[in-house]
């Protein structure tokens, strides 16, 4: 190798020895006579600092040495006389690969705010607080796949493409080939969807789910990770059109086995953070903390970003019905002063997102598993329970974020669950293959899905979902 990563070089300082580092320049700032040159390569939140004497390079070269241009520097590793960093790099060779008009730069060596940073999506992955973000997002992918890989569980492509439409987690994106100006038209004056490419209506999948289901039933323990779509119009903090779901799915696992699988899974992420990204976070808890400084008490998290992560990782997380849910909210004070934009009054309403964070942030303090929710606010495919009013799911709340985790234990009596999709309409014709399951060899199974942003939010602390996905995806936003 010709160069070295500065991650590599700042773990063993080769003092001494002369190297050649590339990446992009941070600042350049000096005097006349020497130039320090605070480079960063990706590798690491950390620069080097490269110092560049005016005279050995000319002013030429000099000048081209502004934020955003990419240089290769070689250059012999010295002690640092300056505070602040352990090494620098005394240059001796300097090339320009790639100038960076200081002008038209976009990304100068100030703060910038993220929302202008969201306008410059294409090159905020530049900035410290976002090359810090994606690092750990690696981090998190690679931690999801170790996670189950050492448990035995196998990782399954379900299909992007889909013509189920019974899964109804959301509202899906049609994929077409037809001429919207000029579709072929059925008799009674119908688009003819056999016309099109798949000669079915066909979408983007809103969940491996149903699929995944396939697979475990023959695996035994299988999970999927993939991006899903939902044309879903909430403009939250929280809701991406386009998204990446982990869903585990398990054979002869009920609620409560899936339950303390998440629980495990949910820790296993946030430890692994812990142990492996802590620079990136010490850099986003600081930088929250700054944030935070100016805004009202009542504004700021009770706990920092690593204290938040700790509480996750060494608590045990509370668990209560909904029903014992629903009786929490109506007495809390919220409830009663009529402060909850949806006041609770009723057994069988859905919980909002206001009613989540009063319960996981006001009352329990700690993510909890909320379990058996009453039936028909919830999917087909869930188990009934004996009281025929509620069904064996799930939701995992955590503080600050809300729902990060829905989950499941799944129908497996054939009778039951042909009479739920009658409930909700659904045609049988079109779900043979799924039911095939419960035909053949059906089993007590369960299975949930975490959504990956939603697990980075609580990771980062960042508080808006587009700045933890490289390119997000919203309403009225698809740029880049
Ligand atoms: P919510 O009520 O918050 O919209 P949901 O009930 O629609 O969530 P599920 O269908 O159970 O969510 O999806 C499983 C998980 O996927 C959720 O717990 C959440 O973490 C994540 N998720 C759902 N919708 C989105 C979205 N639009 N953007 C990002 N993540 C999402
Ligand atoms: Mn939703």
């Amino acid at each position: 190798m010709e160069y070295i990563r500065i991650k590599e070089l700042l773990d063993q300082p080769k003092t001494g020895e002369t190297v050649t580092v590339k990446g992009w320049v941070k600042t350049r700032r000096g005097s006349k006579q020497v130039n320090f040159i605070a480079l960063n390569d990706g590798s690491t939140i950390h620069n080097l600092q490269i110092v560049a004497e005016t005279e050995k390079f000319g002013e030429e070269v000099i000048k081209k040495i502004t934020t955003g241009a990419c240089l290769s520097v070689t250059g012999e590793v010295v002690e640092s006389k300056g505070s602040g960093q352990a090494i620098e790099i005394l240059g001796e060779k300097i090339a320009v690969l790639g100038e960076s008009d200081p002008e038209k730069f976009p990304l100068q060596p100030k703060k910038h705010s993220l929302e202008f940073l969201r306008e410059k999506a294409h090159l905020r992955v530049r900035t410290t607080t976002f090359g810090a973000i994606y690092r750990i997002r690696h981090a998190m992918i690679f931690a999801v796949h170790k996670f189950f890989n050492d448990r035995g569980f196998f990782n399954v492509h379900t299909p992007i493409l889909t013509s189920s439409d019974a899964e109804g987690a959301g509202e899906m994106f049609r994929v077409t080939t037809l001429d919207p100006k000029n579709p072929p038209l059925t008799e009674d004056g119908k688009v003819d969807w056999r016309e099109d490419f798949f000669e079915k209506q066909a979408n983007l999948t809103v969940s491996g789910q149903l699929e995944g289901e396939l697979s475990a039933l023959a695996l035994g323990n299988i999970y999927t990770f993939g991006p899903t779509f939902r044309a879903e119009n909430s403009n939250t903090t929280r809701h991406l059109a386009e998204f990446w779901m982990i869903e585990p799915e398990m054979a002869f696992h009920d609620l409560k086995d899936n339950a303390e699988l998440a629980e495990d899974f949910l820790k296993y992420l946030v430890n692994y953070a812990l142990e492996n990204c802590e620079d990136d976070l010490n850099f986003l808890a600081k930088r929250e903390e700054d944030e935070n400084k100016n805004k009202p008490a009542n504004e700021r998290p009770a706990l920092s970003l690593l204290e938040r992560l700790k509480m996750v990782r060494d608590n045990d997380f509370a668990f209560c019905t909904y029903t014992e849910a629903i009786d929490i909210l109506k007495n809390s004070k919220p409830n009663k002063k009529k402060k909850f934009n949806y006041p609770v009054d009723e057994w069988g309403v859905d919980m909002q997102s206001e009613h989540e964070k009063y319960l996981v942030e006001k009352h329990f303090k700690k993510p909890v598993i909320v379990t058996d929710y009453p039936k028909d606010i919830k999917a087909f495919y869930m188990r009934v329970n004996d009281d025929n009013k509620t069904v064996a799911a799930m939701d995992i709340l955590f503080p600050g974020i809300g729902e990060i985790v829905g989950g499941s234990q799944r129908e497996e009596r054939m009778d039951v669950l042909t009479s739920r999709m009658k409930e909700f309409n659904i045609e049988e014709e079109h779900m043979q293959w799924y039911l095939d399951t419960r035909r053949f060899g059906s089993c007590v199974h369960s299975g949930f899905g975490l959504g990956f942003e939603r697990m980075m939010l609580f990771v980062t602390g960042m508080t808006n979902i587009r700045d933890v996905i490289p390119f997000p995806r919203t309403p009225g936003n698809c740029e880049f």
